[in-house]
């Protein structure tokens, strides 16, 4: 079974408004101390006095991992002793690179690259809080190319307060342009505690309108010639992240920092949101139960590829019954799935409402 790390890089130059992923704002740069704590609990996991994890794929993610030097980067990397051929990727800020900072993370063997765009237009850019603008971001895909990152990464947000088809392209043309070939591809979510969740911008699109951009999103990347594969990303042929379907088929990643979730063997732990006490190494990790299958089937389903029946029933004694065949018959009908005799995979319209599908269902 393939092994992914993930490492997380809580530092960001501001906080956007949306954002409730566990970073501390205000950060320039990450501090030497805090990779030493990374390296410190690689060696805790490697349970003897080396760091060397091999891992299959490998991802810094955050926060802003572009604000780790080369340098910094490097250490990391030589300390994991990734498999040969793994995937590194590393997410990046379009303000935050460099044509230095891009050759750096190259030779350091960063191999893929994941670029925060969002969107086109600088007056979104502004409300959302993001540190950029569009300008910066074709600018970084433009560098990140002449660095030689081939498989590069952006990310776009859909139904964003005053939404329009407009801005949708206008973003779409800027990452297809900018050589990009793989999209990750999110509906904005207001969560409760961030600026948004307190107070929530203005010209919101309601749910069904939102499902219309994703909709039209999806069908403008296909005929660009991204192929969706999981319900938010879409890629190239062979440009697919292995990281992220490590996640979706319920294989091992440790993920290490704090608010980094694992799934070792079937066993879920995390870091609590504590950058002090992992600084420190008092973090100590928490239980969240075992993977079991109503997991497995929510996170096979997100995956255009879909669920395999027979493995359900071979690794989870899952076996479909009348009921819930006439169900997904109903919703084959409504163009929700698709169902064959030992496999089912959701639409994208059907991807909208998975959540429901499965309630009912399972
Ligand atoms: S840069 Fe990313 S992680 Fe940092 S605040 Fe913005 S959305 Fe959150």
């Amino acid at each position: 079974m393939p092994l992914g790390l993930y490492l997380h890089i809580p530092y960001c130059e501001g906080k956007c408004r949306y954002c409730d992923f566990y970073s501390k704002g205000g950060s320039r740069s990450v501090p030497d101390e805090y990779v030493d704590a990374l390296m410190r609990e690689m060696r805790r996991y490697c349970n003897c006095d080396c760091t060397s994890l091999r891992p299959d794929t490998l991802y810094f993610g955050g926060g802003t991992p572009s604000l780790l030097t080369p340098s910094q980067v490097a250490r990391l990397i030589d300390a994991a002793a990734p498999a040969p051929k793994a995937e590194i990727t590393l997410e990046a800020n379009p303000d935050t690179v460099t044509a230095e900072s891009l050759s750096g993370y190259r030779r350091a063997g960063v191999n893929r690259l994941s670029i925060g765009v969002q969107s086109a237009n600088d007056t979104q850019l502004r409300r959302l809080g993001r540190p950029h603008d569009a300008a910066a971001a074709r600018r970084a895909l433009k560098l990140a190319r002449q660095a030689g990152f081939e498989n590069l990464s952006g990310d776009l947000m859909l139904a964003l307060p005053e939404y329009s088809y407009e801005e949708l392209d206008q973003t779409l043309a800027l990452l297809i342009d900018g050589g990009v070939t793989h999209i990750s591809s999110y509906l904005l979510k207001i969560e409760p505690k961030t600026p948004f969740g307190l107070h929530p911008p203005a010209g919101l699109p309601d749910e069904d309108t939102a499902a219309d951009f994703y909709l039209y999103a999806v069908d403008r990347m296909r005929a660009a010639g991204f192929a969706q594969y999981e319900i938010s990303n879409f890629a190239r042929p062979g440009y697919e992240s292995r990281h992220n379907l490590i996640y979706w088929n319920c294989e091992d990643y440790l993920g290490l920092g704090p608010a980094a979730y694992s799934c070792m063997g079937g066993v879920r732990f995390h870091y609590p949101p504590d950058l002090r006490g992992f600084l420190a190494g008092s973090a100590e990790t928490l239980q969240d139960g075992r993977l079991d299958a109503a997991e497995y089937i929510m996170l096979q389903t997100r995956l255009a590829a879909g669920l395999d029946l027979d493995r359900l029933a071979a690794r989870w004694k899952v076996l479909l019954n009348e009921r819930q065949l006439r169900l997904l018959q109903a919703c084959e009908t409504a163009g929700l799935c698709h169902l064959s005799s030992n496999r089912l995979t959701l639409t994208p319209k059907g991807m909208l409402v998975q959540n429901s599908i499965l309630t009912e269902v399972f």
